[in-house]
C-alpha cells in the first residue's frame, strides 16, 4: 500500500479495527492501524497516512497516537480496564428531578472527574416539572456544591431553560454527558444538537452494524462551535478502578485534612484521631458529603471488581 506522508486527524469513532479519522478539511477518512499501536479511541489526536490509490473503504493508516490530556476508562470483561474516549475537558453530570435526585450519585461522578482530571459541570434537567417551593429546596441543595466551586445549572430539555447557560459551558472544548438513565442526556444532546439523532442513524446504516452502534462512541461537532463525544457504554461509568484511597482524593474537601489523621493508615471511617471525621464534626467538612463518602466505600468493598 503506497501511502502519502503523515497528517493530523481527529478520531471520530471507531469500529473494531476500524477507524474514523476526521482530517483538517472536516473529512472522514476510513483507516486501520498500525500493529504497534495499542489504543485508539474516539476523541484521539492522531498521526495518519492518506493512501495513494484511495478505493473507498480503508483509506489511511493510523500511524501514531498523541498523548491525551484526559482518558474515560471502562471495565472490560476480557481486559480489564478499557479507554473508551480521550481528550475531554468537561464531565457534564446530569441528573434530574426525576428519578429523584441522588447526591451520592452525583458525588460518584464528581469523584470520577476529580481523578481523571476532566472538569465537571452538574446540570440538573427537567426543571419544567418544578414550582416555586420545589425549586427552592433543590437551590439548598445545590449550595452544597456551589460551596466547593462546582458550577450547577438547572435546565430543561423540554422548556428550553437553561440551555443557553449550558451552551456558554460546551462551546469550546470537548464535553461528555454523563449520568443514570432516563434524566434525560439524549433530550438535551439532540436539543444541542438536532442533526444527532439523524447522524446516529446514518451510522448505522453506513456502517451495518445496526443495533451495535448504540456501543460505539462518537465525536459530534456542535454547530455553534465545541465538540460533544456520545458514548454509551461510558454514561453510566463509575469508580471500579479507583482505590479506597484514590475515593478519599476525589472528595475535594477532604484534601487539606488529609495526612492529619492520627494514624497513617487511617480509613476515615471510625478510626480515633481522624481528622475527618473531626472536620465533620466541626462543620468544615458537609456531613452529607461524608455520608456518600462512606457509601461509596461500602458498595466499592461489596462490588468490586465487577461494579460500581
Ligand atoms: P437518557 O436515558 O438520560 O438519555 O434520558 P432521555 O433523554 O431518554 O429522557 C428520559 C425521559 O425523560 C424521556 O421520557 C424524556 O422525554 C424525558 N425528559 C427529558 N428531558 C426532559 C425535561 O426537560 N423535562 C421533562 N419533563 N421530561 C424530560
Ligand atoms: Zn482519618
Amino acid at each position: 500500500q503506497l501511502l502519502h506522508a503523515p497528517e493530523p486527524g481527529l478520531v471520530i469513532s471507531r469500529f473494531g479495527q476500524h477507524v474514523d479519522v476526521e482530517d483538517n478539511q472536516g473529512q472522514i477518512i476510513r483507516c486501520n492501524m498500525r500493529r504497534t499501536i495499542s489504543s485508539v479511541v474516539t476523541g484521539d489526536k492522531v498521526s495518519w497516512c492518506r493512501s495513494k490509490q484511495p478505493t473507498g473503504s480503508i483509506d489511511g493508516v493510523i500511524e501514531a497516537v498523541e498523548e491525551r490530556s484526559s482518558v474515560l476508562l471502562r471495565p472490560d470483561f476480557y481486559d480489564g480496564l478499557k479507554p473508551v474516549a480521550a481528550n475531554i475537558d468537561l464531565m457534564i453530570i446530569v441528573s434530574a428531578i426525576l428519578p429523584a435526585l441522588s447526591l451520592n450519585i452525583i458525588d460518584r461522578y464528581l469523584v470520577a472527574a476529580e481523578m481523571t482530571g476532566i472538569k465537571p459541570l452538574l446540570v440538573i434537567n427537567k426543571a419544567d416539572l418544578l414550582d416555586s417551593t420545589a425549586q427552592n429546596a433543590l437551590e439548598q441543595q445545590l449550595e452544597l456544591y456551589r460551596q466547593l466551586d462546582y458550577p450547577c445549572l438547572l435546565v430543561s430539555a423540554r422548556s428550553g431553560q437553561g440551555m443557553t447557560a449550558l451552551l456558554q459551558y460546551i462551546h469550546s472544548g470537548t464535553s461528555i454527558f454523563v449520568g443514570q438513565s432516563g434524566v434525560g442526556k439524549s433530550s438535551l444532546m439532540n436539543n444541542l444538537m438536532p442533526e444527532l439523532a439523524a447522524a446516529t442513524q446514518e451510522v448505522s446504516a453506513i456502517s451495518g452494524l445496526g443495533q451495535h452502534t448504540t456501543t460505539v462512541s462518537r465525536l459530534y461537532h456542535l454547530p455553534n462551535g465545541g465538540e460533544l463525544i456520545d458514548s454509551p457504554g461510558i454514561r453510566e461509568f463509575a469508580l471500579w478502578h479507583l482505590s479506597a484511597e484514590e475515593v478519599t482524593q476525589g472528595f475535594i474537601e477532604f484534601r487539606p485534612w488529609l495526612g492529619r489523621c492520627k494514624f497513617r493508615d487511617c480509613k476515615h471511617i471510625s478510626d480515633p484521631g481522624c481528622a475527618i471525621q473531626h472536620a465533620v464534626a466541626e462543620g468544615a467538612i458537609r456531613p452529607e458529603r461524608y455520608d456518600s463518602y462512606l457509601k461509596i466505600l461500602t458498595s466499592m468493598a461489596q462490588d468490586k471488581p465487577n461494579h460500581f
